[in-house]
C-alpha cells in the first residue's frame, strides 16, 4: 500500500491552497455577511481552468482523475463553503448529463461556455414535496411535436435563480414511479422557464439557492439526457458516488479549519493563570477530532480511489459521506465551545463553520437515508 499523493497531485493541491489563500479567504466574512455570489471569483476559478477538472479536453476541460478532483474540493472548501457549493456543482451535476448525454451541438452550445465559467448550470431534483423520495417528484414531462413539454416546480436549486441552463428530473409515466423518471436541458430565455423565490439560508453563503419554474415548457426531443425515457435514477447513481465523497471532502475541510482556529485560540485564550489549551478537558477535544478527521479523510480518499479504479463502491462513497459529515458537526461543535461565549459573535468565523457544517448533512442524501442503505447493504453482505 501507499498512501501518499503523486507529485503532481501535491503541486496541483498547493496551487489550489494558494489560490484559496490569496483570493478567497480574506473575502470569506464578507461573502457570508453580504450573501452575494461572487462572480469575480467565479471568473478567476474559470480562467484557471478548474471548472472543467473532470471533463474531456475536446471540450476545454482537463480530465483530471477523480483523486485530483477531490483535493480540489477540499481545498476549495477550507475558504468560503457557498462558493464552494457553487463551483462544486457546476463541475459535477450541472454539467455531467450534458456532457454524459448531450449531442455535439448542445455541448458546444451549453458544455464549452459553462467550463469558460460564461453560462451558469444546476441540477434539479428536489420539488416542495420530495426530496429523498424521488418516487415522489410531480414535475411533468408529455411528448409533443418531436420534443417535451415540462410542468412542475422545482426547490432548494443551487445556482438555481442564476441558471443559464439546467437539467431537470421529471417523470414521463406518473405510474411507473422512479422508473418513469428522465432528465431534460431546460435553458434559460425559453417560454415558460423563470426562477422563483430565493431562499434565504442559515449558511452556505455566496451560494444562490432558490426555486425555478417550468409552466409548459417545450424543449426538443434531443434534450432528454439519456437513452431513453425511464433511466433517470440509474444514470443518478453513477454520478451521486463522486458527489457524496466530494461532500465528505467539504466536511473534512471545514472541520479542520474549525479545529486549527480554535487550537490558535486555545492557545491564546488564558483562564486561571495559563491559556486553555493547557488543560486536560481542551486537549482530549483535539485529541477526538485529530483521529476522527483522519479516519473521514482516510474513508473519503479511500473511495475516491475505488472510484478511480473502476470498483464498486456504493457503500464505501456513503460511509465516506455519511462518518465525514457527522464528525464535522461533531468538530465544529466543540471547536466552538473552545471560544467560549466568543463563538456566538460574528466577528469571530466559528459560528460560520457551525452554520455552514448543517448544509452538508442534506445534499447528496441525508445521514437516515444513507443509515437505511448501509444498513440493508451490510445485512446482504457477505
Ligand atoms: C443548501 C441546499 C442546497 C441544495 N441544492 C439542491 C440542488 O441544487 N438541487 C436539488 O435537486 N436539491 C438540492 N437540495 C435539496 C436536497 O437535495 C434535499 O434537501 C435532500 O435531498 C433531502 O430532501 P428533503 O430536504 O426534502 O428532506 P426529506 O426527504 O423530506 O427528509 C426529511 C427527514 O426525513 C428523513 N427521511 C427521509 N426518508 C427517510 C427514510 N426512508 N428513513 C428514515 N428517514 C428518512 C431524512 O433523513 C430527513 O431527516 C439542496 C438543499 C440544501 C439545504
Amino acid at each position: 500500500m501507499d498512501f501518499r499523493f503523486t507529485e503532481e497531485q501535491e503541486l496541483f493541491r498547493q496551487k489550489v491552497r494558494d489560490m484559496v489563500d490569496r483570493l478567497i479567504k480574506p473575502r470569506v466574512a464578507e461573502i457570508d455577511r453580504t450573501d452575494e455570489f461572487p462572480r469575480d471569483l467565479w471568473d478567476k476559478v474559470a480562467e484557471l481552468g478548474f471548472l472543467g477538472l473532470r471533463h474531456p479536453e475536446a471540450y476545454g476541460g482537463s480530465a483530471a482523475d477523480v483523486i485530483t478532483s477531490m483535493i480540489f474540493y477540499e481545498e476549495l472548501a477550507r475558504g468560503s463553503c457557498g462558493f464552494a457549493m457553487a463551483v462544486t456543482m457546476q463541475i459535477l451535476m450541472g454539467t455531467y448529463f450534458v456532457a454524459r448525454f448531450g449531442s455535439e451541438e448542445i455541448k458546444q452550445r451549453v458544455l464549452v461556455p459553462a467550463i469558460k465559467g460564461e453560462k451558469i448550470g444546476t441540477i434539479c431534483f428536489t420539488e416542495e414535496q420530495s426530496g429523498s423520495d424521488l418516487g415522489g417528484v410531480r414535475t411533468r414531462a408529455v411528448s409533443k411535436d418531436g420534443g417535451w413539454v415540462l410542468t412542475g416546480n422545482k426547490m432548494w436549486i443551487t445556482n438555481g435563480p442564476m441558471a443559464d441552463f439546467c437539467t431537470v428530473l421529471a417523470t414521463t409515466d406518473p405510474d411507473a414511479g422512479m422508473k418513469g423518471l428522465s432528465f431534460f436541458l431546460v435553458e434559460k430565455g425559453v417560454d415558460g422557464f423563470s426562477a422563483g423565490q430565493t431562499i434565504d439560508k442559515l449558511g452556505a453563503h455566496g451560494s444562490i439557492t432558490g426555486e425555478l419554474i417550468f409552466d409548459g415548457v417545450w424543449v426538443p426531443g434531443e434534450n432528454l439526457l439519456g437513452e431513453g425515457p425511464g433511466d433517470g435514477v440509474r444514470y443518478t447513481t453513477a454520478i451521486l458516488n463522486e458527489v457524496r465523497v466530494m461532500t465528505a471532502m467539504c466536511a473534512c475541510a471545514i472541520a479542520d479549519e474549525a479545529m486549527r482556529d480554535a487550537r490558535d485560540y486555545a492557545n491564546a485564550r488564558v483562564a486561571f493563570g495559563k491559556p486553555i489549551a493547557k488543560y486536560q478537558l481542551i486537549r482530549a477535544k483535539f485529541a477526538k477530532h485529530w483521529a476522527w478527521f483522519e479516519a473521514a479523510r482516510t474513508l473519503a480518499y479511500k473511495a475516491a480511489w475505488m472510484i478511480q479504479a473502476g470498483l464498486e463502491c456504493g457503500s464505501e462513497c456513503m460511509l465516506a459521506k455519511m462518518f465525514a459529515t457527522e464528525m464535522c458537526q461533531s468538530a465544529v461543535d466543540e471547536a466552538s465551545r473552545i471560544y467560549g461565549g466568543n463563538s456566538f459573535a460574528t466577528d469571530y468565523p466559528q459560528q460560520r463553520f457551525f452554520r455552514d457544517a448543517r448544509f452538508l448533512l442534506f445534499g447528496g442524501g441525508c445521514h437516515e437515508v444513507l443509515q437505511n442503505a448501509l444498513g440493508a447493504a451490510y445485512l446482504r453482505k457477505g
